[in-house]
């Protein structure tokens, strides 16, 4: 079966894009710019993306391939991005393959590479890739008894499935890891018939992410997530509160071991096991003092890390997506804007990540959209009937602010949260602050006493 491949020839060319959160405006934002793109229709989209140029959200069945398809050949659409890992893992693109429309995004079997920890371990191993030590049961007993005798703290447990990024459990000692296997076992269904434990791994987390057209790779900066809801890394887990580009606690050489060690290898092992990789491929690093080492594998953008990669892209996203479709990544040189930096903060509802509000009134977006280098990206936002922009969603909005300093990107996008407002809004004031000090280290501009 045969990729789909872009053909320009008819001239600009019409895009589907596949998602709703910040991550899927920040795409639709930049490939607008593009000359290349006719027109993007976003399914399902969110109110921010309807404001964008060129944009439009249609309502289409995203669940449904078969009708995500016929809609594309209905609409003349020439090339469909998909933004989250569920479309992914349950074989989006391999139905639209079949229907000789070319996609940006791996096939099912692909992104098994996170869809399934166990595949993406054994995977590790079998290539070699550095990763934590781990072991998988499909019995919740054998993995407690193994948990207490393991040769390494294993303290971290979790479901192999897709569990919106919640079936990861880290335990302070083995009794809480014995409980935490319960616990999983019983909470994520299917998605937690096989359960992973892992060695506990120390360091700083950073995401790397890469375009590949299943031969070639072509990583992009590093940049750091912040789960955590509140500062100073406390409170519960949310999905981000903030990013930073690039992120100073990666040397060049961290870089060049993290493409060759975990990029290439991966992208080439999945060649040599008969699977082409098209599409982002995102490894969640810790850098640990033996160098980094894989969390996880994402077979997409991440999200909120999407938001400060992208305003740093100067090339033509169009462009990146067309080579690594049709298969000549290899010719293409992504150009980055040079001595720049990004932070990201995102405004998120009261309540979040419990039960929040919504249909809360969200004010001076525009104001801080017209401010130079400053961007604001929705997530969970949607147009009230008398056409105001209001909060639907737990994780509403990030204002993103570029710099020539990372500090300097960092007040900006704080001065952002500061002017816009809605009821109840929480976000945290620290993004990009281990950052800071390493590049103020970096750039001889503060010594440790
Ligand atoms: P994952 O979905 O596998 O990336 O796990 C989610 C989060 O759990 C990561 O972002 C880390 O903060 C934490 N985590 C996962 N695996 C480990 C590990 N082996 N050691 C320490 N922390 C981990």
């Amino acid at each position: 079966m045969g990729v789909a491949e872009i053909d320009t020839t008819g001239g600009p060319t019409k895009v589907l894009l596949i998602g709703s959160g910040g991550r899927e405006h920040a795409i639709a934002w930049k490939l607008a710019q593009s000359p290349k793109v006719a027109h993007i229709y976003v399914a399902p989209g969110n109110a921010g993306i309807t404001l964008e140029k060129k944009t439009t959200c249609v309502n289409v069945d995203i669940e449904d391939h078969q009708e995500v398809a016929n809609w594309c050949k209905q609409n003349g659409i020439g090339m469909v991005v998909v933004g989250p890992e569920d479309p992914l893992s349950l074989g989006i693109v391999d139905v639209l393959n079949n229907n000789k429309i070319p996609v940006f995004g791996p096939r099912r079997a692909a992104a098994q590479i996170e869809a399934s920890k166990h595949f993406a371990k054994s995977f590790m191993e079998r290539h070699h890739i550095p990763t934590a030590r781990w072991k998988s049961f499909t019995k919740p007993k054998e993995a407690k008894y193994y948990i207490e005798h393991a040769n390494f703290p294993a303290l971290v447990v979790k479901a192999s499935g897709l569990a919106a990024g919640k079936g990861v459990i880290v335990a302070a000692n083995a009794k809480e890891a014995s409980q935490a296997v319960d616990e999983i076992a019983s909470t994520f269904g299917k998605a937690s018939e096989t359960i992973i434990v892992e060695e506990l791994l120390e360091g700083e987390e950073v995401s790397v992410l890469g375009f590949s057209d299943g031969n070639t790779v072509s990583v992009m900066m590093p940049s750091q997530d912040h789960k955590r809801l509140k500062d100073g890394d406390e409170g519960p887990n949310t999905g981000g509160m903030g990013a930073y580009c690039p992120c100073p606690l990666l040397t060049e050489r961290d870089m060049e071991i993290v493409n060759e060690q975990i990029m290439k290898k991966t992208i080439q092992g999945l060649k040599s096991e008969g699977v082409r990789y098209i599409g982002i491929l995102y490894a969640g690093l810790m850098m640990t003092k033996d160098g980094p080492k894989v969390l996880e594998f994402n077979c997409r953008f991440g999200d909120p890390e999407t938001q400060v990669l992208l305003p740093l892209l100067e090339s033509d996203l169009f462009d990146a997506f067309s080579a690594c479709i049709n298969g000549n990544l290899g010719n293409l040189e992504l150009k980055w804007v040079p001595n720049t930096y990004t932070v990201g903060v995102v405004m998120a509802s009261a309540g979040y990540p419990g039960t929040y509000a919504k249909g809360k009134e969200i004010t001076k977006l525009q104001e801080v959209n017209s401010l130079p280098g400053h961007v604001v990206f929705h997530a969970g936002t949607k147009l009230s009937d008398t056409g105001k922009v209001v909060t639907s969603g737990g994780r509403v909005l990030i204002a993103v602010a570029l710099g020539q300093e990372l500090a300097l990107a960092s007040a900006k996008a704080l001065h952002a949260v500061n002017m816009i407002h809605f009821e109840g809004a929480q976000f945290r004031n620290d993004i990009a602050k281990k950052g800071i000090s390493r590049s103020l280290l970096l750039k001889g501009r503060m010594t440790y006493k």
